[in-house]
Parts: C-alpha cells; structure tokens; sequence
C-alpha cells in the first residue's frame, strides 16, 4: 500500500518536475529532485500521527555517548521522556561532537536560549541542563510530535505554533523550507543567516536548518532490528543501548517504597525499537505477566535465563528456538511503567529470587 502510494506520488512528482523545468529551468528542477528524495525517504513518517519514526541506528561517538548517563539524569530532572534520550545525544552529536574544549564548555551550544547570547555556559553539565529545559518546552509547544519537537529545537518554537495552524502540526521537508523562507522573508537583516547546505542554498532557505530533524532522526533505532553488539557473554539487547536505571535498591516511581530493582533498564522508543534475543535459547514464556506488561522470558543455559518486559508487542509464542540478535518483540511501556523502556533481568535459575545485575554479563 505505502508502495504504490509511493510510487503514485513519484510519477505525480516527475510530472510535476517536467513542468516546472520548462517554466523554471534547472534549477527548478533540482529543487524538486531534492524534495522528491527527501520525500520518499521520510515518506514512511506521514502517517503516524505522533511523529515517531524509526531511523537508521547510525553510531553515535564515544564522544557523545561519555555523556549519555548525564543528559539521562537531567531528563529525569525535567520529566522529558526517555524516548527523548537519543535525540538529545544526536542533538549533541550535531551542536559540537560533545566536545568541551571546543565550545568553551557549552556542548549543547545552548547559551543562547539561556541568555540570548553566546558564551554564557562555561560547564557541560549547565549546558546539558539548559539544552533538556529548552527541549523540554519545545515538546511541550509541539504536543509532543518528535518530529516538530525537534525542528522547533533548531527554528525556535513558532515553528510548533505555525505548523499547528497551517499544517495540522505536521512536520515535512517541504514544511520547514516554507518556514524557513518565510522566516528569512521577514528578517530584518537576512543576510546574517548563511546558507550551511547547499540543499538550503538550492531551495533559499537559508534560515535555521531545513535538514535538522532528517540528520536528528539518523541515530534513532532502526526498526527491522541488526546484529547485536556482544561485549560479555549476553549480547546487547537493543541498540543503541542507554540505561536510564540500575539493578539495585531503589525509592520505586509507583509503589512508593525502597525495593529490589531487579533488573536493568534501557531508554527506548514506545512501538519502534526492536528488542532481540541476547543470546541463543528457548522461549519459556511470552505472555502478559502483570507489572511485567507483556514480558518475553528465555531459557538459555540451565544456569542463565533473561526477561524483557514492558513490551509494546511480541514476536515470539512459548517454546520457540531463537538465535541471539533475533527481534523477540518492541518497545513498548505495558504493566507497571510510566514511560516506554526494556527492563531487562538477567536469572541463573528460573527462580525470580536468582537475579543478577545484567551488567557483568552484558560486559558494560
Ligand atoms: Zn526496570
């Protein structure tokens, strides 16, 4: 179906292109080359409503991820959903590579919604604070659609109130070069706004940048799941992997006491991130299980077993074989969970009394 509406769409497209390179010429015409290949790419994101998309599960740098246990702690601080998590580390990613000499300590660059102007964080961890508060309103502005969220971080948020009365608070290539140019349209001065992709330059859209939520989005997990990274003896059950809670004693969000966290959890994406197998096995159940939610549990060896809970869906039934990297289900934030994450426990029996702390096995 997405298929031949692609494909209708790109015949639509090139007939368009025809015409308008008669009337515009080249350059017209590679205007819209552009918009029909950015188009097509993200096409797949028209239709999901709340803009959550899968990406293409690029690395990102050591460089960035040394400060992923930090932008963590300050999401929590300011309530931004962890589905947010590799947005912030791709937004770091994009702003200075997380380098700190570079930016004087300001690695989100973020002095300028701080201050209105640059210069005025001098230490990572104020400039990580300011970058989650500012990002956090835009989710807030942009009714938490990633993708206007994301654009607004780089336009400012009348980018979200814009787009919510002339485009149903949609967000698309073709959208943010009409934001784009009408905001260099109205700038007092617009020749201090440079041009820092030739995609800008081509379609005069030089304000802010058009391609921001496409090269944010990259880093997100790719949907149909990958090879798994093996650093111990489990393999990395999702990718990329951030943990955003420890094993261990913790005061528990919903029960309101101090009690066994007994397993590990890793920031995800509500129905997109893949979860897979971390090693070879059987499956012993594939149920709803409770506070588990939907809950996925494998038998690998007499004395080791893992669990994933709080999945949106799963893949496998009781007694399937599975191989270590196969996507066992997604995401997701079923029982008791405020928000979409895999809790993964790690047992060297089947007694839920045998946890470990998954960490040693997963060798992080
Ligand atoms: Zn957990």
């Amino acid at each position: 179906m997405e298929n031949v509406k692609g494909i209708l769409s790109a015949v639509a497209k090139s007939l368009v292109s025809k015409v308008l390179f008669s009337t515009f010429g080249l350059v017209g015409l590679v205007v819209v080359l552009i918009i029909i290949i950015i188009a097509a790419v993200f096409s797949s994101s028209d239709d999901i409503g709340s803009g959550v998309i899968g990406g293409k599960g690029e690395q990102l740098p050591e460089s960035v991820l040394v400060w992923e246990a930090d932008i963590a702690e300050a999401m929590e601080r300011h309530e931004l959903d962890s589905k947010y998590l590799y947005v912030m580390l791709a937004i770091l990613k994009q702003e200075s590579n997380g380098d700190v000499a570079k930016t004087n300590g300001d690695i989100f660059q973020a002095s300028e919604s701080k201050c209105g102007s640059i210069g005025c964080i001098k230490e990572p961890l104020e400039s990580i604070d300011q970058a989650v508060s500012y990002f956090k309103e835009t989710v807030i502005v942009s009714k938490d659609n990633m993708e206007v969220a994301i654009q607004s971080y780089n336009f400012g948020n009348g980018f979200a109130t814009w787009t919510q009365e002339n485009h149903d608070n949609k967000w698309s290539p073709e959208i943010a070069i009409e934001f784009s140019k009408k905001m260099l349209a109205e700038a007092k001065n617009p020749l201090i706004y440079k041009c820092h992709r030739q995609e800008a330059k081509d379609s005069g859209a030089c304000y802010g940048d058009i391609l921001y939520v496409p090269s944010i989005l990259a880093f997100l997990p790719n949907a149909e799941g990958g090879p798994i990274e093996f650093n111990g003896q489990l393999g990395m059950p999702l990718a990329p992997a951030l943990v955003t809670s420890e094993y261990g004693e913790r005061y528990h969000p919903i029960h309101k006491e101090w009690r066994l966290h007994a397993g590990i959890d890793f920031g995800c994406i509500g129905g997109v991130t893949p979860i897979q197998a971390s090693q070879d096995g059987t499956i012993e159940r594939a149920d709803w299980a409770g506070g588990w939610g939907q809950m996925v549990f494998i038998k690998h060896a007499d004395n080791l077993y893992t669990r994933y809970a709080h999945l949106s869906s799963m893949a496998v039934s009781t007694g399937d074989s599975v191989s270590a990297g196969d996507v066992i289900g997604v995401c997701g934030t079923t029982g008791t969970s405020t928000n979409p994450h895999l809790h993964m426990e790690v047992q060297t029996t089947e007694s839920q009394q045998s946890t470990v702390n998954p960490r040693s096995l997963l060798g992080i």
